[in-house]
């Protein structure tokens, strides 16, 4: 769905687009329309579903459509000081064609002199930890009485640690009128009880987890024995002539440049998309991906993320994702609009361990296939360091939604619930 059609001011739409989006994402596209009509929301949606501008947009909105006040109008609680820099510069990225909007963090582990002189200069939207901004409403630098909006993002997050009581106190003493958006990458029993003591008639929206079955997805894992097996996998993927359009994952740009390279040559009408490319560029590259121009995207991670393209056939792993949570983000971007998509991962025969990784986040396993005249002669090493295993390829089948045969998930995760962990290379 395009930003156009979601009823935002025309500067904001400036912002997005200079961002780099050209759609939005399913929770954009669900919750924006809900919160500019003045709705309550109580949304599911994992880091990555591009839930920061689902909110700041109208928060956005809402500033740009009201005369302003002495004191804030948009309050954002969120559970760690990183997602507080990370939502303050959506703010800023997204409001930077608004006239005089001020945000500021008011975070832990902040100077207060710093802090105290930030408050006063004033500000429209506030980006807090809740245990500091309860330490400076007590000191009474913080007046939340012309509240429009309240957000309450990763709030599972902010109940896991122990932030509940500050929450409410805060909530206290912000107007009974103010509406409130709650995100949460879970909605269990705690979460319901929170909404139910702050949320109005909230509109619930639950956007796709990572343990959605993806039933219109055909998934299938190749084994390679190096890069030029991979290479020859590629080619005959590609070739394929149930191929519309594909986009080919690489991890590092570098990468990406390299392989779109190489399948130029060959004679594929490609082109690459990473975070290194030039506004301008980016957005050509999708006009003619949309447009059909362009039949192979490689692309990494972070650039590709969002991408709604109703003709994308085929996700190819070339390289496969750091974070299992990327590989769901990944396949997601075939099967749109209610189509059939095929999303293929080619691994390094020493990389059984790292599918295993996707296998238990997803819940689901992705059946091995082999291509006549192209199975990998080495066997599958089971985990880092340990004695190879052999794992047995299943016949694949062109019908989708078989690949869950009465596998069990593992009971130890990748963290918990298998959520990404560290930092997100920048570099991707
Ligand atoms: P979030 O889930 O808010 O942490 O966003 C994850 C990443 O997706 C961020 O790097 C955003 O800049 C990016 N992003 C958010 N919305 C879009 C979109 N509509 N198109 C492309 N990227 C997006």
């Amino acid at each position: 769905m395009t930003f156009e059609s979601l009823g935002l001011d025309a500067r904001i739409l400036e912002a997005v687009a200079a961002a780099g989006y050209v759609d939005a994402t399913d929770v954009q596209a669900r919750a924006v329309p809900e919160a500019i009509a003045g709705r309550d929301l109580l949304v599911s949606s994992q880091t990555g579903s591009g839930k920061t501008a689902a909110f700041m947009l109208p928060a956005l909105q809402l500033l740009a459509t009201e005369a302003s006040a002495k004191a804030p109008r948009i309050l954002v609680l969120t559970p760690t000081r990183e997602l507080s820099m990370q939502v303050t510069r959506a703010a800023e990225t997204y409001g930077r064609r608004l006239k005089k909007i001020r945000t500021v963090s008011i975070v832990g582990g902040m100077p207060y002199p710093l802090q105290n002189r930030l408050l006063r200069q004033g500000a429209d939207i506030l980006v807090a930890t809740p245990g500091r901004l309860l330490d400076q409403m007590q000191s009474g630098r913080i007046d939340l009485s012309q509240l429009k909006m309240l957000v309450l993002d990763e709030a599972d997050r902010m109940l896991d640690l122990g932030f509940k009581d500050d929450i409410e106190a805060i909530v206290q003493q912000t107007p009974a009128t103010r509406q409130t958006l709650l995100f949460s990458a879970t909605l269990d029993g705690n979460i319901a009880r929170l909404a139910a003591s702050m949320l109005k008639d909230p509109v619930r929206i639950d956007v796709a987890g990572h343990q959605t079955k993806h039933e219109n997805i055909e998934q299938r894992l190749h084994f390679a024995d190096d890069l030029g097996h991979k290479n020859r996998l590629l080619d005959h993927l590609l070739r394929d002539a149930a191929m519309n359009q594909a986009i080919v994952f690489t991890s590092t740009k570098r990468a990406a440049d390299d392989l779109a390279s190489n399948l130029n040559e060959q004679g594929f009408a490609v082109a690459a998309l990473h975070g290194d490319m030039k506004q301008g560029a980016r957005n050509r590259t999708l006009q003619a991906l949309r447009r059909g121009g362009v039949r192979v995207l490689v692309a990494t991670d972070v650039a590709a993320r969002g991408i709604d393209v109703q003709g994308i056939s085929h996700v190819i792993n070339f390289d496969l994702p750091r974070q299992a949570e990327d590989y769901v983000h990944r396949i997601g971007r075939t099967g749109r609009a209610g189509k059939n998509g095929i999303a293929i991962s080619l691994a390094n025969v020493r990389e059984h361990f790292q599918v295993k990784l996707i296998e238990r986040f997803t819940t689901q396993r992705i059946p091995v296939s082999t291509i006549p005249g192209l199975e990998p002669k080495q066997a599958v090493a089971a985990k880092p360091g340990r004695a190879p295993e052999a794992r047995k390829p299943v016949r694949s089948t062109s019908k989708p939604g078989h690949f869950n045969g009465g596998w069990k998930p593992a009971s130890q995760g990748f963290g918990k619930d298998g959520a990404r962990r560290g930092t997100t290379p920048r570099d991707r």
